[in-house]
């Protein structure tokens, strides 16, 4: 699985900018953290948002996490989750939840939370019955 090692280059996240009455919504690669000087402005209000290295390692982690998931589709395949109701209980298989739900990160950025929305590339559906 050649893509795996990739996934930084195509997960997409973006943010709602926290300047006040912006709304804007800032998106950026996740494969160009990694560089130190990287920067990312507000398409609405061009504030400049710098990542420092704490925030840089958070978002790298997700990537380390999202890498694993993917590597690991095979068995999570074919793996579910056991919910109990009333009456009995539901099975929800993995691929369901990880191809359904978007990942959204919250941290604490300069006193503020946001919430960093990632976007990366589906699953391929025929990895899941
Ligand atoms: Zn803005």
């Amino acid at each position: 699985m050649a893509q795996d090692n990739t996934i930084g280059a195509k997960a997409q996240l973006d943010f709602v900018c926290v300047e006040t009455d912006c709304g804007g919504v800032v998106k950026f690669n996740l494969a160009e953290i990694s560089d130190p000087d990287f920067q990312v402005v507000c398409p609405k209000c061009h504030r400049a948002y710098a990542f420092d290295e704490a925030l840089r390692g958070k978002l790298e982690k997700m990537v380390t996490l999202m890498t694993a998931i993917r590597d690991s589709q095979d068995i999570l395949g074919d793996s579910a989750v056991s919910v109990n109701v009333a009456g009995g209980e539901v099975r929800v298989p993995y691929a369901l939840l990880l191809t359904r739900l978007n990942t959204v990160i919250t941290l604490d950025f300069g006193g503020k939370k946001v919430d960093f929305c990632f976007r990366a590339e589906p699953m391929a559906e025929k990895a899941f019955r």
